[in-house]
């Protein structure tokens, strides 16, 4: 790989740059398309958050806003499915999970995910918006509960919430943590936020997965638009995983994701497989990355025979040797190797 970059860097940032100036659409970055393009192969993560989704399985059901963690049966039993299929196909997916989960009677079904080999990672304690402006409004629960947060700074909250996941994890279920998503996804990432991406390394994390990048997702009476489809694919482009200036390095999140086509704009499942299916096949010709983002309180729900996790298995077998499916942790150390 090493070897590869090496020998066409130089034509590499060519052809980066000439893209970068020929292109139509503004702000793409050279240092995305250089990742992309060193690649040897397209790598496809697999990322399920370990929460519950309000609206699910029940519209109007919001209670859960308050109690992301307090995971249904159905939902857990749905996330041991996910685990076996892939399993048996011979690949990991990456869970985030929210620590409040660590609180219920029976935490089996993760003991035995993370047995099977499935990476997870931290997703805050009690779901928490980073980017709030006061301690309070971080969550839901907080503004119910002001209590519990009485005298904090948004950064305590967030440090305490990460920790007392980490801890957690190993406490209660011997797992060590791998990486941190942030809950919800902001399309420009931590990119003004240096301090957030400093308190993260502080945090001993060397990734995190926190950008959502923007595009269309409206669905009409007759279906998704071509146009829409095509905004999908367009913004894999700024899905791309880069390093922040601070030395931390992100990995988005790969549109588009279940809560918005199920939740947010009412898509059918054979609107979100062709979805999928054209952002996949994107990944693979241009050699990048893609990193599905899905929830199985919601899934369970609109997607309960596991389509869209076995669909790109399928793509990325039909690919053979030109696209692999890996932990988000591996996605980073590709980005590092290349710096280094
Ligand atoms: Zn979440």
């Amino acid at each position: 790989m090493k070897n590869r970059s090496s020998l066409n860097r130089r034509q590499v940032i060519a052809a980066a740059t000439a893209f970068t100036a020929h292109s139509a659409i503004s702000g793409v970055r050279a240092e995305q398309l250089l990742d992309s393009q060193i690649r040897e192969k397209a790598q496809v993560a697999i990322t399920f958050d370990l929460e519950m989704s309000r609206h699910y399985p029940k519209r109007g059901q919001t209670e859960w806003d308050y109690q992301k963690g307090n995971l249904d049966a159905a939902t857990k039993q749905y996330s041991l499915e996910a685990g076996d299929i892939a399993a048996k196909r011979g690949i990991s997916i990456h869970f985030f999970a929210v620590g409040r989960v660590l609180e219920q009677a029976n935490i089996d079904w993760l003991k035995t995910l993370s047995k099977q080999g499935h990476a997870i990672g931290n997703h805050t304690y009690d779901h928490i918006n980073v980017l709030a402006a006061t301690a309070e409004q971080t969550q839901f629960r907080f503004q119910r509960a002001p209590w519990l947060v009485e005298g904090k700074s948004v950064h305590d909250v967030i440090r305490e919430n990460i920790k007392m996941t980490q801890v957690a994890l190993r406490k209660r279920a011997g797992i060590k943590q791998n990486g941190f998503r942030t809950p919800g996804g902001f399309y420009k990432a931590l990119d003004e936020r240096e301090d957030l991406q400093k308190l993260m390394l502080e945090l001993g994390f060397q990734w995190i997965s926190c950008k959502y990048p923007s595009h269309k997702s409206e669905r009409t009476d007759t279906g998704v638009s071509t146009e829409v489809y095509a905004d999908i694919v367009r913004a894999q482009q700024y899905a791309q995983p880069y390093r922040y200036p601070s030395g931390l390095i992100e990995i988005p999140m790969s549109p588009i994701s279940d809560v918005t086509a199920f939740r947010s704009r009412f898509w059918k499942l054979p609107e979100f497989l062709k979805s999928i299916e054209m952002s996949v096949s994107w990944t693979i010709k241009e050699q990048a990355v893609f990193d599905f983002l899905c929830h199985p309180s919601c899934l369970v729900v609109e997607d309960p025979k596991h389509e869209a996790l076995k669909l790109i298995c399928d793509l990325v077998e039909s690919a053979s040797n030109r696209a692999e499916i890996v932990s988000l942790d591996k996605i980073a150390a590709t980005v590092a190797d290349k710096d280094s």
